[in-house]
């Protein structure tokens, strides 16, 4: 807009001043051409005046008042007037030419009294003693061809307004204009039509007595003015051309420049800016689609790391919340701390009773593997205080930096660059939650008690590990800790669920659920399993002797002989009271017999040494009576072969305690009594007999007679 005011303004403004300048020139020169016309008129009217007058005064030169018909018919025939009339003095008409043009007439010297029909001169007739003897007077018509004699000479539009309508030589079509611009003229004045014609009055004045009105055309030529108009048009056509050009090149780039920064500020990076041009705006919108581009790829990276983070901590969470799967929580703390930090590799060492770090989980670490088999974990080992690993574990601190590899291998990856953050067992809240107190025999610990390390390895697309990383690294070796812990209390409640707090051999909850188990096992494999009932014998006068307290220490040091007794694979019970039972997996009658022989021995050979009542040191001698019961051979299910361990426990102490007996072998059509042995009676070869060895039913091993036992109720 501002460049078509600055181009037009000038254009519109010269048109103007041409335009007013063509017009004003006109009306001087039509003003110019007028005022010659008006003396042409006055000049021709009076000359005819004294045309006219000179015609009267050869009649009134005639001193014969016959004679001037005569002279009158003469003047009139040479045409110096259309008409001459003789007066006498009264004014009556004495003689008259032929065709008197019509009155009233207009005395050429006289004053004019109103419209004319013809133009005269009249001259006195006087005799020599100068008595008026009458008039002569010639006149002239003034009539359509007089008009025109007028315009001839002046060369004008000549129009009289005694009768405008006839005497005229204006064409009827512009008459009326005429006749209005000559009533705004004024007298002598000019003033120009609406069709670009100029008028002028003339007369009456002395000499002239006719109102004459004069009247040209206006020289301008029709088309000048519309050439200007065009030509100012084509300039106002040609300036829009321009601008809409100029807004092209300028301003649109910059209002797309403008929608399109628009757009980014709410966050659509997808707009772009189309290059028009190599100029400053054209680099302009290319540097911003450049700018636009980039943030769009950081954003999207951004928002992909993000998503994986999110997704990380999701799966973290909850792993943490829903599982006590140590190795699965490792995996994932593992997985997300990589992801969180952009490492290559990574691994969880957890320290282990001999205070060395062992793999637990690692990733990415084919090629930097140190010894041993690289897919399983565990041959990672680096000892608490050696390597990168064990100066972490041993001091609780953080490391981060460069690897230079060591002169001694220390068991670590090898890489580039390394950050590794401790573990440790979170603290105790509260004073209901003491912490343990290290047990005898633990190994020394480092210290703030770190469960294990967290590493990783070589850093995608970055120098180092930065501190930025140690922070995330520390957030999830924190969770790794509670996991930890959470995991070791875990399975802390449930060993003590199922354990005995005062022998610390399994309950009677354990071994329902291990006999089910293990008869199986048994089954699947078609092995054997023994089950061994033991139950001290007269263990009330144990109590009734020295007290409660040394029974139970009497059944503290028994667990710990039968477990000094038996294979690790082999499962001690305390069912209740002084009552036990140990299961025997892949072991037959025989097998078992020997067990039973041996615990009989390790119980019966030394006394217990307890605190007697005043605190006096007392040796207790204890003996075991024990029944042998053997899947499938004496039962099918467990409950069944325990129940068969019992029936023959009770044979044993009806036997006379202090020995063991075998279940008889069940007899598919009758049932079957467990005789009663009085006496105690060992086999000349002092094993057992198994089954169908000892058709009588009766088991070897020592055994005393006596009444049969009470049956005990099992379990709590
Ligand atoms: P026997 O089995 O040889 O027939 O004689 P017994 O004296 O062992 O017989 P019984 O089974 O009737 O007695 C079991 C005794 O064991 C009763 C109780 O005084 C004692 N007892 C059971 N549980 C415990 C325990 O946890 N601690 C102590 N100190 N004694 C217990
Ligand atoms: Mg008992
Ligand atoms: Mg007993």
């Amino acid at each position: 807009m501002a460049f078509l005011v600055v181009v037009l303004g000038p254009v519109l403004l010269g048109a103007v001043f041409v335009g007013a300048t063509l017009s004003a020139i006109d009306r001087s020169r039509a003003t110019e051409r007028l005022g010659l016309a008006a003396a042409g008129v006055r000049t021709s009217v009076d000359a005819l005046c004294q045309q006219l007058r000179a015609a009267a005064d050869a009649v009134a030169v005639v001193a014969d008042p016959a004679a001037r018909p005569r002279a009158a018919d003469q003047v009139v025939g040479r045409g110096l007037a259309a008409a001459v009339v003789v007066a006498d003095p009264t004014g009556r008409t004495s003689y008259a030419t032929a065709g008197p043009p019509p009155g009233p007439w207009q005395d050429c010297a006289g004053d004019r009294a109103g419209p004319a029909g013809a133009l005269a001169a009249r001259v006195r007739l006087r005799d020599p003693s100068g008595a008026d003897l009458g008039a002569v007077a010639a006149a002239q018509p003034v009539d359509p061809a007089f008009v025109a004699r007028l315009a001839a000479v002046t060369g004008v539009g000549v129009t009289l307004l005694d009768d405008p309508e006839r005497l005229t030589t204006e064409k009827a079509g512009v008459r009326a204009a005429v006749l209005d611009a000559a009533g705004e003229a004024g007298w002598n004045g000019v003033a120009g039509t609406g069709d670009g014609r100029y008028v002028r009055r003339v007369g009456p004045s002395s000499g002239q007595p006719l109102p004459l009105v004069l009247s040209v055309p206006g020289e301008r030529p029709a088309g000048r003015y519309g050439a200007l108009a065009a030509s100012v048009a084509l300039a106002a056509l040609l300036a829009v051309l321009a601008a809409g050009r100029l807004a092209r090149v300028t301003t649109r780039p910059l209002v797309e420049l403008a929608g399109a920064v628009d757009r980014v500020a709410h966050g659509d990076l997808t707009a772009r800016v189309p290059l028009r041009s190599r100029d400053e705006i054209g680099r302009l919108a290319g540097a911003f689609n450049r700018m636009t581009r980039e943030t769009g790829g950081y954003v999207a990276a951004l928002t992909s790391s993000r998503d994986q983070l999110r997704n990380h901590l999701a799966v973290l969470g909850d792993t943490l919340a829903s599982t006590h799967d140590l190795q699965r929580i490792l995996r994932v703390i593992l997985d997300s701390a990589i992801a969180a930090t952009g490492a290559r590799a990574g691994a969880v060492l957890l320290l282990d009773a001999d205070g060395v770090l062992v793999g637990q989980c690692v990733e990415g670490l084919a090629g930097r593997w140190p010894t041993g088999d690289p897919t399983d974990p565990a041959t990672l080992r680096v000892p608490v205080g050696v390597g990168v690993v064990g100066a972490v574990a041993a001091t609780g601190e953080p490391l981060r930096g460069r690897w230079s590899p060591p002169e001694v291998p220390t068991g670590e990856p090898s890489c580039e660059t390394y950050v590794a953050v401790p573990f440790a067992a979170p603290e105790p809240r509260g004073p209901d939650r003491p912490g343990h107190p290290p047990a005898d025999g633990d190994p020394p610990g480092p210290p703030g008690g770190a469960l294990g390390v967290l590493a990783l390895y070589d850093r995608i697309g970055g120098p180092e590990f930065d501190d930025d990383d140690l922070v995330t690294l520390r957030t999830f070796a924190g969770h790794a800790a509670v996991a930890v812990e959470n995991v070791r209390v875990h399975e802390e409640v449930q060993r003590l669920s199922l354990t005995d707090p005062l022998t610390g051999l399994w309950n009677y909850r354990y071994l329902r659920e291990s006999i089910r188990r293990e008869v199986e096992r048994a089954n699947r494999f078609g092995r054997m399993l023994s089950v061994l009932a033991l139950d001290l014998d007269r263990f009330k006068t144990v109590n009734d002797t020295w007290g409660h307290a040394a029974g139970d220490a009497v059944l503290v040091e028994f667990a710990r002989r039968v477990r000094g007794v038996i294979r690790e694979v082999d499962l001690a019970f305390r069912r209740g009271g002084e009552e036990f039972v140990v299961l025997l997996p892949e072991t037959d009658a025989r097998g078992a017999a020997i067990v039973a022989e041996r615990l009989g021995a390790v119980v019966r050979d030394q006394p217990v040494p307890v605190e007697g009542h005043g605190g006096e040191p007392v040796r207790v001698p204890v003996t075991v009576s024990i029944g042998i019961a053997v899947h499938p051979d004496h039962a099918a299910g467990g409950r069944q072969v325990l129940d068969a361990a019992d029936d023959a426990l009770y044979a044993a102490k009806a036997a006379g305690r202090d020995g063991y007996r075998l279940a008889p072998v069940p007899d598919p059509v009758r049932t079957q009594e467990i005789p009663v042995v009085t006496a105690t009676v060992t086999p000349p070869d002092g094993l057992p007999r198994a089954g169908a060895a000892d058709p009588a039913g009766v088991a070897q091993g020592g055994a005393s007679s006596g009444p049969h036992p009470p049956r005990q109720s099992r379990g709590r």
